[in-house]
């Protein structure tokens, strides 16, 4: 569907005062968990007996996701006779998105989304998530004159406008990030520039970054170059790796693994260095990873500090920073990747999502069973999470080591 490009959102304001109160409520009551501030004042541990359980320093909801749930529960209220829909997910936690759900919001499922918008009408709704969504369906929604209410959080604008720069300086964004995501595909779509003009090519792994640094170095098979990456719609239409590569400017989605994206805006600096016989006039960086993802993955490294048997991360398996936590705690010791404490099936089982299979297994732990001998388990979680499922985690594994919840509530001081 080909839109004006002057169509702009009806954007509508649901902070009022009286609304937000009423939703701090709710939010409270469905995510904050009293437990975790406790265990958090006394320094994150908490030892009963032979278990001790170690939170990491920061974890669970951001500013961005809290703001973002804000605005998606004051929308129902505001708008409690309306139609309310949502792009997608609000965040990457099924527990959230269920009770949005619940709330009578409706998710369009993202293969749909373009389609659906289309059939709505100005006394609709629609919630653009945290991640911020395409231009194209943006224009979509303005075109049927929906009013929406959006959250896409600050930081990823700040990516937005980054990249939009490059593209009127005639440079391609190369975005470290996965091609699939909300955000990288709304981030891809500013990246065109506002004259449509612009390209992008979305790299994930450090084999794509070696493969286009070959490329930039010494030319290639420019075929091969674009079925890698047209196939999995990681490049912009008509992106020509003998033209597009010349002038690049690398940004990231803003839940990436900071050391990996560091390694990455590197070899590209490097390759075009060597290109252009030195000069860096042909390249711009700039880290978009934002505050959030950093001081989880900070917060965890600190936690690595002190010895524990193993780790449990607790959020949404298609959560990108929680993968990353997942990814930083499997480089040091048994990490295990879990939605909620249901996944803690017994002492001997667990039942967690392994990144490297792409799905949901069930492995065995001797550590934790073996509850003759002391265990100390860390936990920490992605900025999608919310509190009250690092309670119910809390609370699974004590019981699951012989302690009741009054035991539990008694050591924290509540
Ligand atoms: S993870 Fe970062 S970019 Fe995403 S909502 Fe939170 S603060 Fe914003």
């Amino acid at each position: 569907m080909s839109l004006s490009p002057s169509a702009a959102p009806r954007k509508v304001n649901v902070r009022t005062p009286e609304v937000m109160e009423r939703v701090q409520a709710e939010v409270e009551k469905h995510y904050r968990s009293a437990l975790v501030e406790a265990v958090r004042k006394q320094g994150s541990v908490l030892q009963i007996g032979s278990t001790t359980v170690r939170l990491a320093r920061e974890f669970g909801f951001c500013y961005g996701v809290e703001r973002a749930i804000d605005l998606a529960y004051a929308a129902r209220r505001v708008f409690a006779d309306k139609r309310v829909f949502l792009l997608g997910e609000i965040i990457h936690n099924p527990e959230v998105n269920r009770q949005l759900t619940e709330m009578g919001i409706i998710s369009i499922p993202i293969e749909d989304q373009e389609m659906a918008v289309a059939k709505l009408s100005s006394e609709d709704v629609v919630i653009v998530p945290a991640f911020g969504a395409e231009t194209n369906l943006m224009k979509i929604i303005s075109s049927r004159g929906c009013m929406v209410v959006d959250t896409t959080c600050g930081d990823v604008m700040s990516v937005w406008k980054r990249v939009r720069g490059y593209a009127k300086g005639g440079f391609t964004s190369i975005i470290h990030g996965k091609a699939s995501h909300e955000e990288t595909r709304a981030t891809s779509s500013r990246a065109l520039g506002d004259d449509g003009n612009g390209h992008y090519l979305v790299i994930l792994t450090l084999a794509d970054v070696d493969f286009v640094c070959d490329y930039i170095r010494q030319g290639g098979d420019r075929e091969a170059f674009l079925k890698r990456f047209s196939a999995a719609s990681a490049c912009s239409q008509g992106f020509d790796p003998d033209l597009h590569l010349r002038r690049v400017g690398v940004a990231n989605q803003t839940t990436m693994l900071k050391s990996e994206t560091e390694e990455i805006q590197r070899r590209l600096k490097q390759a075009i260095a060597d290109r252009d016989e030195g000069s860096q006039d042909n390249f711009q960086v700039f880290d978009t990873i934002c505050g959030a993802t950093q001081d989880r993955q900070d917060g965890l490294f600190d936690l690595l500090q002190k010895p524990l048997d193993l780790l449990l991360v607790v959020g949404g398996y298609n959560s990108s920073n929680t993968t990353h936590l997942v990814e930083i705690g499997e480089q040091n010791l048994p990490t295990f990747f879990i939605r909620t404490s249901d996944c803690l099936t017994s002492l001997e089982q667990i039942l967690h999502f392994d990144l490297h299979l792409k799905c949901e297994k069930t492995s065995y732990s001797g550590k934790l069973a073996d509850t003759t001998s002391a265990v100390t388990i860390g936990i920490t979680a992605g900025a999608s999470c919310p509190n009250n499922l690092i309670e119910d985690t809390l609370l699974r594994i004590f019981q699951l080591r012989g302690v009741s919840q009054q035991e539990v509530w008694k050591a924290a001081g509540i």
